[in-house]
């Protein structure tokens, strides 16, 4: 199946399906919606990027299918599993194939252990018997480019870039399906942000990986996507393919967070409204749609009626504007 009929599918091939997840957190009397009723599905081996501003719930909505965040409702089937109904050992049975891989390897790798530690530390959790999982750790370990050696030492005598590979042999060792990645190179230097990128590449296609990506990144979009779904203010405001995307985005916000990328030849660039005014405050979100208080082609219907997530010309809108005919 193309990529292009499969911007919107709703297919067999899904090996994680995100069913009007929600995620609300209590402050004071009000509740902090970051997560507000998202659908989304991933095709087994593909690559989706989670894009859009900080603070837009696309962290929060990656927490929770990794399990570190309870759902306030809504379900999350991985291998035709809820996750969220699960527990005891069907459930880390089911959370061996989900592994993350945080922003910063700075501080998501514990200080005081051996990298080989370190690397081993998931196989432990699901019961691998330790000779087997020191073997495994070194074999992963040089799978992900590092040298001989480097299992002896401490994250802080490692660069940037090697404890990011540290912290992809911790999710490679134990055979996941599904990475979870949370702007896995934002905290990196320039210089070896394309040599994590070119090795997650190539791990993906090695072992028949399948990324979701959190990122705000437009570069590694570009790089590394297959499909893109935008994230405003706790809901989904376009899902289309990569090309789609960059190409004739149709959402407003979707135009407007493109606009803001550089590219190499700025009088090629689209005519469309720049982005204007800050992300309203999560914990009082505007009525109607979310992005109507910064929308150029916001009517009177958009502050009153919320737009649904709308199939249109091959992906998904959430817009009246666009859905209207
Ligand atoms: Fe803009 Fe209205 Fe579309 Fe929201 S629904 S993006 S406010 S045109």
């Amino acid at each position: 199946m193309g990529t292009e009929s499969r911007a919107t599918y709703t297919g067999n091939d899904s090996l994680l399906r995100i069913e009007d997840l929600k995620m609300y957190f209590k402050e004071g009397k009000k509740y902090l919606k970051a997560v507000d009723g998202v659908t989304l599905e991933i095709e087994d081996g593909e690559s989706l990027c989670l894009v859009g501003e900080s603070g837009c719930g696309k962290s929060t909505l990656l927490k929770c299918v990794a399990g570190i965040l309870k759902p306030t409702s809504g379900k999350i089937i991985f291998q035709g599993q809820d996750l969220t109904k699960l527990k005891g050992r069907k459930l880390l049975k089911a959370r061996r194939k989900i592994q993350l891989i945080f922003q910063n390897p700075y501080a998501s790798l514990d200080p005081r252990m051996k990298i080989i530690d370190i690397v081993a530390e998931p196989l432990r959790i699901q019961g691998v018997p330790k000779d087997e999982r020191r073997k495994i750790a070194v074999e992963t370990l040089r799978e992900v480019g590092l040298p001989p050696g480097v299992e002896n030492k401490y994250p802080h005598q490692l660069s940037g870039g090697m404890r990011q590979r540290v912290a992809i042999a911790r999710a490679l060792s134990v055979k996941p399906k599904l990475v979870l990645a949370d702007e896995p190179t934002s905290a990196l230097d320039v210089s070896v942000q394309a040599g994590i990128l070119n090795l997650m590449k190539r791990l993906q296609r090695d072992y028949g990986l399948t990324y979701l990506f959190v990122t705000h990144d437009m570069g590694v979009v570009r790089y590394i996507c297959e499909r893109v779904a935008v994230m405003y203010l706790g809901k989904i405001a376009e899902v289309a393919s990569k090309k789609q995307l960059f190409n004739s985005p149709l959402h407003p916000y979707t135009q407007a967070l493109l606009n803001s990328v550089p590219i190499p030849d700025p009088s090629k660039r689209k005519r469309r409204p720049p982005l204007k005014g800050e992300l309203p405050d999560p914990l009082n979100p505007p009525s109607g749609c979310r992005f109507h208080t910064r929308c150029p082609y916001a009517t009177e219907k958009c502050g009153k009626e919320e737009p649904q997530l709308l199939p249109k010309n091959g992906r998904l809108v959430a817009c009246h504007l666009v859905n209207q005919d």
